[in-house]
């Protein structure tokens, strides 16, 4: 059944004529998603995947939610907009039900805005300001938007359009060894350790030494799903508070429940952030982030003024309180660490079987796979087969990493158990189909 008059192939050159060249859509002949329900999409014409990337790691409730839904057109039918120039109960209601579940101690700001750019982009101004220092220290491997501030602290080449930035940044050592080759063979404990020396190295020789914060996903997602070892973050932490350094979690991929563990990705690793920026799964994929952090670290650009016209506007505020609701409600936070858990046994039996299956790693429902070579190497050819194969199967997963050769499999939190199984069996197929050698 094709909608709209138009196919794929007529739709993506219209595209390219319009937009620009850069912007990539996976698959060779691209998919156009007009449905969706949960955890299962439908495109124009008329094919059924479950959606294993959950969006872009953004719906984390599923599609097309009728409480979530609901909500939003309840308010469109309201007032669409009316700007922080006026009270927004939603709003007010959105930053206290955050703060409620915030894991940072004592007084609590919120600051809406319409992405996780912005969100890192207000993170970095109140971090600035409140140390008066523009130094910042970011992770190799680090994805932390498309801005131009964000940009410049993103730690992956492929990522940096421009070599400039507007702050002072400097990259710590990356605990993984596919970013730090030096680490490889090293148990993760002495990388914890290794890195986190590094990082009061890096301070000393190379920085003016009046750093305003430190910042890092606690599980990088553009980066390849790449989770911190233990005690990893808690060592750097103590780094930090030598030096009144603050730190900022960019939960933009790990928070409300996503790694089954804990509500916050930080929450895995014992550490408390002075903020925390948000947004993908805040809205279940409504343009809305935001950066929660300490009162006296937000206020402090005060008396000066800054403003977001379209940050926690009325739809979006509507939209992510009934999708926090839901999330609660549902305790999705344990159906992630169930069926996660369950999932991750899968493909580590994969990896058992199947030379190409390198890494297997992430919790909860944030998990990836690598694909190597037959001498362990990354095999990012093999990963883009493996995505066309998963599809022609019915299964859509991300990639990414360092090397292209992760696949990234983030799905809406309410996923079954079933319909994992029926994911890891199309990546058993997809996995034979490419003619992968068994063990
Ligand atoms: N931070 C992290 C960890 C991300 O993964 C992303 C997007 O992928 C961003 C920030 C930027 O978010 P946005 O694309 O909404 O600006």
């Amino acid at each position: 059944m094709i909608q709209k008059g138009t196919t794929p192939e007529e739709l993506n050159r219209r595209k390219q004529a319009v937009l620009p060249a850069w912007i990539s859509t996976n698959y060779e002949r691209p998919i156009e998603l007009v449905d969706g329900e949960g955890f299962r999409v439908r495109d124009s014409e008329g094919n059924e995947y479950l959606d294993l990337f959950g969006g872009i790691v953004t719906t984390i409730s599923g599609h097309n939610v009728p409480e979530i839904v609901e909500a939003v057109q309840r308010q469109a039918g309201r007032i669409m907009h009316s700007s922080t120039l006026y009270l927004i109960e939603s709003q007010v209601r959105l930053a206290e039900k955050l703060v409620e579940l915030s894991p940072i101690r004592g007084d609590q700001k919120v600051f809406f805005v319409g992405s996780g750019s912005e969100a890192n982009e207000a993170a970095l101004l109140f971090a600035t300001h409140y140390r008066r220092s523009s130094e910042i220290i970011a992770l190799r491997g680090s994805y932390h938007g498309g801005s131009f501030g964000t940009m410049g602290i993103t730690g992956q080449a492929s990522w940096r359009a421009t070599p400039r930035s507007a702050l002072d940044v400097s990259y710590a050592m990356n605990p993984h060894p596919s970013y730090s080759p030096l680490l490889e063979g090293m148990s993760p404990e002495r990388r914890a350790e290794a890195c986190a020396k590094d990082l009061r190295n890096l301070i000393e020789t190379s920085t003016a030494g009046h750093i305003a914060a430190f910042i890092a996903e606690p599980i990088q997602g553009v980066g390849g799903f790449i989770e911190h070892p233990e005690g990893y973050l808690r060592r750097v932490k103590e780094v930090l508070d030598e030096q009144g350094i603050l730190f900022i979690s960019d939960e933009v991929q790990t928070a409300f429940g996503r790694t089954g563990s804990a509500f916050w990705g930080v929450e895995n690793h014992g550490v408390e952030p002075d903020m925390i920026t948000m947004a993908k799964g805040l809205g279940n994929g409504l343009a809305i982030g935001a950066v929660m952090g300490r009162s006296e670290v937000v206020d402090s650009i005060s008396p000066k003024l800054h403003i977001s016209t379209f940050g926690g506007n009325h739809i979006s505020s509507a939209g992510a309180l009934a999708n926090l609701e839901f999330i609660l409600k549902n305790d999705l936070q344990k159906n992630a660490d169930e069926v996660g858990g369950y999932l991750k046994g899968r493909l580590e039996a994969l990896k058992e079987k199947y030379e190409a299956v390198g890494e297997v790693r992430g919790r909860g429902l944030m998990l990836a796979i690598e694909l190597v070579g037959p001498d362990g190497s990354p095999d990012p050819a093999a990963a883009m087969r493996f995505m066309e194969a998963c599809r022609e199967r019915g299964v859509l997963v991300g990639k990414g990493g360092l090397r292209s050769n992760a696949i990234r499999i983030s799905p809406p939190l309410t996923l079954t158990r079933e319909a994992a199984g029926e994911a890891a069996d199309v990546f058993e197929d997809a996995l034979a189909a490419l003619g992968a050698e068994v063990r």
